[in-house]
């Protein structure tokens, strides 16, 4: 088999990749929705693809991996060797979680960072209120994330002198700085209000960065001991820094019972090794959108595991074939898997254009994996209308 075509669109805000071959079967992939501008990252890579076997994906990947990086490049790569894996499985006539070593688990848990209501304030009574309405969901989510800090500018815009920097917009995530002491206290008082809803009957995981200096990293972790908090997210590095810093990290990790997360912006399993090696997080959570693919996804995980580190995927913006990823990768990762961030179809057409997934898709936070050959969804005929300009040619 031979790859003959490349293309990619971008559907709603998710970009989405085809991979065509001379035998006819061909292969689909998915980045984050945040990334409408990818198009010509993944074109990059085609000349590389041209009169290769998908089927041998490992070989394909090594001509391209190399030539990827941190965000937005990995992507790129990565929704590639998503594809290749959607191929390879519809040619075998297997799942992909197959062609991964096999399921070790027949559902996959996922946690909730996708699934959201508008927030009224940044007060504790806001997010308590919140926090209710996503309990409420019907997915039965076990574990539920929410974004603090300086995730975002939510709480940075409402809570007066909230950090000792100045504020900043444009890029994702742009501000960073030594927190004011009524800032700490703010943030600890809206988790105590999470809490109070929550109780133990769902976890509680909080996004928090990047942006936190070590010292106040450590004492909001410290803080929060008492509440078993799933983990605390990015403090330090996160999404688009091309960066590791696994020495701070490791500073707060080993001041802490609070487990601390990091991951889903790096990309390769080499960009790890620190973290694993060095013991700096207690949970990993890269994006098989953005790390280099599922089976490099798998290879973390395993790797992970070595150290004593779990395992949380990333996947809030992954789209619906991004689901179908995280479900096939999701079955085979060792037991210190957690569970992925599922993600959801946006706008919400995106369920109506795509065949293949469970009907609900969640059950009491849990997916049934299914076992259809390859990722197992495609698109039905209602897709061609939702193609841009230009790309009207995408589905031939
Ligand atoms: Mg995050």
């Amino acid at each position: 088999m031979k790859i003959t075509d490349l293309k990619c669109t971008v559907i709603g805000r998710n970009p989405v990749i085809r991979i065509l071959t001379d035998e006819g079967i061909y292969g689909l992939g998915q980045a984050e929705a945040a990334k409408t501008y990818l198009k010509p990252h993944v074109m990059f890579y085609k000349s590389y693809l041209m009169g290769e076997d998908p089927t041998d994906v490992e070989r394909v990947m090594l001509k391209i991996r190399r030539m990827g990086s941190f965000k937005p490049w990995g992507a790129a790569v990565s929704s590639i060797e998503m594809a290749l894996w959607d191929i390879a499985g519809k040619a075998a006539g297997v799942p992909v979680y197959k062609l991964l070593g096999g399921k070790v688990r027949d559902t996959v848990r996922v946690y909730n960072g996708a699934v959201r209501f508008k927030m009224r304030g940044a007060e504790p009574e806001h997010y308590a209120e919140n926090m209710a309405r996503m309990k409420a969901s019907p997915e039965n989510f076990g574990l539920i994330k929410q974004g603090i800090a300086f995730h975002g500018t939510h709480m940075i815009d409402a809570v007066p002198d909230f950090s000792y920097a100045n504020k900043q917009g444009g890029a994702p995530h742009p501000n960073r700085g030594p927190l004011t002491e009524r800032g700490l206290k703010h943030i600890i008082a809206c988790v105590e209000a999470m809490k109070d809803v929550l109780g133990d009957e769902v976890g509680l995981a909080l996004d928090c960065g990047p942006g936190f200096m070590v010292p106040d990293a450590i004492r909001l972790a410290k803080a929060l001991e008492p509440l078993n908090i799933a983990w605390l997210e990015d403090m330090i590095t996160g999404d688009y820094t091309p960066y590791v810093m696994a020495d701070l990290y490791r500073e707060v990790t080993r001041s802490t019972s609070t487990p601390i997360h990091t991951g889903e912006q790096i990309y390769l399993r080499q960009n790890f090794r620190e973290l694993f090696e060095k013991k700096a997080i207690n949970i990993v959570g890269p994006d098989p959108a953005d790390v280099g693919g599922i089976a490099e996804l798998k290879w973390v995980a395993e790797y992970a595991d070595l150290h004593g580190i779990l395992m949380a995927p990333h996947g809030t913006g992954d789209g619906l074939i991004g689901l179908a990823a995280l479900v096939q990768v999701g079955a085979t990762l060792p037991y210190n898997y957690i569970g992925f961030e599922y993600p959801t179809g946006d706008p919400a057409w995106w369920y109506d254009i795509i065949n293949g997934l469970p009907d609900p898709i969640v059950k009491d936070s849990h997916i049934e994996v299914w076992n259809t050959p390859g990722l197992g969804v495609d698109f039905n005929e209602k897709a061609r209308q939702y193609l841009p300009e230009g790309d009207e040619d995408f589905f031939d």
